[in-house]
């Protein structure tokens, strides 16, 4: 039986895990973490026995506490009760599945605990992936990636060697607003930007999936990943999602890793180690499919991609500064206090004000964080 942590069990990520778990029943879940969702993450207690459960918001970890009495399950709170899931003796790998910067410590926390980590959550990666990177290699640790393309990057460079790598073909979907102007996305409103052509996931990567951020999120986090420079990062527009992306090698071959979009393929290929299981669900059928089709991005309407490429090759501080804008951004266009091209604006003018530190601690990426956030709330609050 392999020990495992889940930290944001509650959201898609999280639940596609649990779901996977439930499926070969070789895994346990020695501890689970959430945000403030208790009822789900108590009925995961009950199914699961996790040693502990940790819930981010301390009052609902109390009411959590009571109800969970007549279970052996330790409840804990706040970012103690993260590092110390994070970090938890009888676990083998933890799974990052939290949204957003808050990862940053608690990743570190695990792999200081030599925990492999199955990472979903990006936002640690390209904000403090020159910290994290050599401190996974330092400790023997390795880092399985969840989304699906680097999942399928992953799985396309199985047994060839990176060194021999041209570039990396990154592929989008293009979001619900593919080929719209920027004339046309003024008026887009929380629920047209939630309903994504191709995934199900959480509200925060589907907004960004709609802006383009994520794919820009996601061009950072292949140049940690895979060790690329960003002139060797494509992005290949491939509206069906059946390509999840590809590799192009010295030689000029590519190697490409396609399958229906569905997360539990790259979420149970990181969970066991890059061993195939089987794994129920729908399978491409290309007779049906009839074609997949490609275009280049439109960086000039789709400004987040165009701002993520500035802000990975500038380096330093300025990804965290792209990053914690845009959750500041996306927070505010979900709650209706902003527009959907405003995400895009407040990044811009965020990364414009900036003074960049070339290579932040983790104390340096937090201030900055916050500076970011003090500096959008002057300038947008109404
Ligand atoms: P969701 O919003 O669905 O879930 C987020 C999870 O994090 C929830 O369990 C939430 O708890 C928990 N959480 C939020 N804040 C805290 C906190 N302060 N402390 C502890 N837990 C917290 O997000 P997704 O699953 O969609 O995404 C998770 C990560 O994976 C993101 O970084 C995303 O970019 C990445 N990813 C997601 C994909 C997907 O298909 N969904 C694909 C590829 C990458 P609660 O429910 O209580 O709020």
């Amino acid at each position: 039986m392999k020990n495992i942590v889940i930290l944001g069990s509650t959201g898609s990520i999280g639940t596609q895990t649990l779901e996977i778990i439930r499926y070969h029943k070789d895994i346990h879940p020695v501890a689970l973490a959430a945000g403030h969702n208790i009822d789900r993450l108590e009925a995961q207690a009950r199914e699961f026995l996790p040693r502990m459960v940790c819930v981010w918001d301390e009052e609902r970890a109390d009411e959590l506490a009571l109800r969970l009495k007549d279970t052996p399950v330790k409840v804990a709170s706040g970012m103690e009760g993260l590092l110390e899931a994070a970090s938890m003796e009888e676990a083998q790998m933890v799974v990052t599945a939290v949204v957003g910067m808050i990862g940053i410590r608690p990743t570190i926390a695990a792999i200081q605990a030599g925990k492999d980590i199955a990472l979903a959550n990006k936002e640690t990666l390209v904000t403090a992936g020159h910290l994290i990177m050599p401190m996974a290699r330092e400790a023997g640790v390795r880092i399985y990636p969840v989304d699906s393309e680097h999942s399928a990057i992953f799985q396309s460079l199985k047994g060839e060697d990176s060194s021999r790598i041209a570039r990396i073909l990154l592929t989008a979907s293009g979001g619900p607003f593919r080929g719209w102007t920027r004339e046309q996305m003024a008026g887009v409103q929380v629920e047209d930007a939630l309903k994504h052509p191709n995934w199900s996931m959480g509200r925060k990567i589907t907004i960004d999936s709609a802006t383009m951020v994520n794919k820009g999120l996601e061009v950072m986090e292949a140049r940690w990943l895979f060790d690329v420079d960003f002139d060797r990062i494509q992005v290949v527009v491939q509206p069906q999602s059946v390509i999840h992306s590809m590799v192009e090698f010295l030689d000029g071959g590519i190697i490409a890793q396609l399958g229906t979009p569905d997360m539990k393929l790259p979420i149970q290929y990181a969970l066991y180690e890059q061993e195939r299981r089987d794994l129920p669900g729908a399978r491409l059928d290309f007779a049906a499919l009839g074609k997949i089709t490609f275009e280049a991005p439109d960086m000039e309407n789709f400004r987040g991609l165009a701002l993520a490429y500035q802000a990975g090759r500038a380096g330093g501080s300025m990804p965290v500064v792209f990053n914690a804008a845009n959750e500041w951004a996306v927070n505010r266009f979900l709650n209706r206090r902003a527009g959907f091209l405003d995400i895009t604006d407040m990044i811009g003018e965020a990364m414009e004000a900036h003074r960049r530190i070339p290579d932040p601690t983790v104390e340096e990426i937090l201030d900055s964080e916050a500076q970011t956030y003090e500096l959008l709330e002057s300038r947008w609050s109404d």
